[in-house]
């Protein structure tokens, strides 16, 4: 295994907003995802359990929070692990994933991975190309980049920049839209990736609290005794963590800065 370190510094941090336009809706397929925008309104079906956000998880890295009102610390460093496609993840969950690979594999299937870990300066041109591709599309300028950001998360917002987190795809398929969740690689990960410790992190009913449109891919480190609670009891990481707020749109960019931890995302409108 070739392990390197890498020091990762932030940028300034940029709030995404939630608002959808119908000229965004339109526009052509993104680097990350077309995704379904009836999830954003979707409700939320079941009863959120209470948070159960320990002191451990402040200091737990496995449980480290990076989505749009949560920067990657500025002094945030990572030591990388290479995959066999040259492609790097956190030294530290190496093993669990490649445990995880394997089990898919030894049923017959073929999963790729085809995004891991990104450095600031990927994710800034990722982030900088979905931006001139909304506004391409005709999305009225104040509203450019929140768009763009609920595709490709803004330089620091990203968990591909923790090393954590990972996109995997089925071989027979590799295109990044909802048809992914289809494959059998997919249905094998949905089912078992919580016993390697890994959650799909963007579920389709968990959008307005994620900040992120679904992705039936994007698979997140969290260790595997958070993984089995948050499998067995269907929240999202936020959930779990006790830090759902409300969605950027609903908020101005101070409350969003100091939104209080712990707020209780089942009393929340954004679902309604
Ligand atoms: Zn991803």
């Amino acid at each position: 295994m070739n392990i390197r370190k890498n020091l990762i510094r932030t940028g300034a941090a940029l709030a995404a907003a939630l608002a959808l336009t119908p000229a965004a809706l339109a526009a052509g397929p993104s680097y990350i995802s077309q995704g379904l925008p009836a999830v954003w309104n979707a409700p939320v079906s079941r009863q959120i359990p209470a948070a159960v956000l320990t002191p451990a998880a402040e200091t737990d890295w496995r449980l480290l929070l990076v989505n749009p009102w949560n920067e990657l610390p500025e002094d945030y460093e990572v030591e990388l692990a290479t995959l066999a496609n040259g492609l790097q993840v956190d030294a530290r969950i190496y093993d669990d994933l490649s445990a995880m690979l394997t089990a898919c594999r030894e049923e017959g299937l073929s999963p790729i991975v085809c995004s891991a870990y990104r450095t600031e300066g990927k994710q800034r041109q990722l982030y900088t190309n979905k931006v001139a591709r909304v506004r391409a599309s005709g999305v009225p300028e104040e509203q450019v980049e929140a768009e763009a950001a609920k595709w490709v998360a803004p330089p620091g917002t990203s968990e591909h920049q923790t090393g954590l987190a990972l996109d995997i795809v089925a071989a027979s398929y590799q295109l990044l839209d909802e048809g992914q969740e289809d494959t059998a690689e997919q249905k094998w990960l949905m089912e078992n990736s919580w016993k390697y410790g890994f959650i799909l992190r963007y579920p389709s009913e968990k959008s307005a609290i994620t900040g992120i449109g679904y992705e039936p891919w994007h698979y997140r480190y969290v260790g595997r005794a958070a993984a089995a609670e948050i499998h067995r009891t269907g929240v999202c990481l936020e959930e779990y963590l006790g830090r759902a707020v409300l969605p950027a749109a609903e908020l101005t960019p101070a409350q969003n800065a100091e939104a209080p931890e712990g707020a209780a995302s089942s009393e929340s409108p954004l679902n309604a």
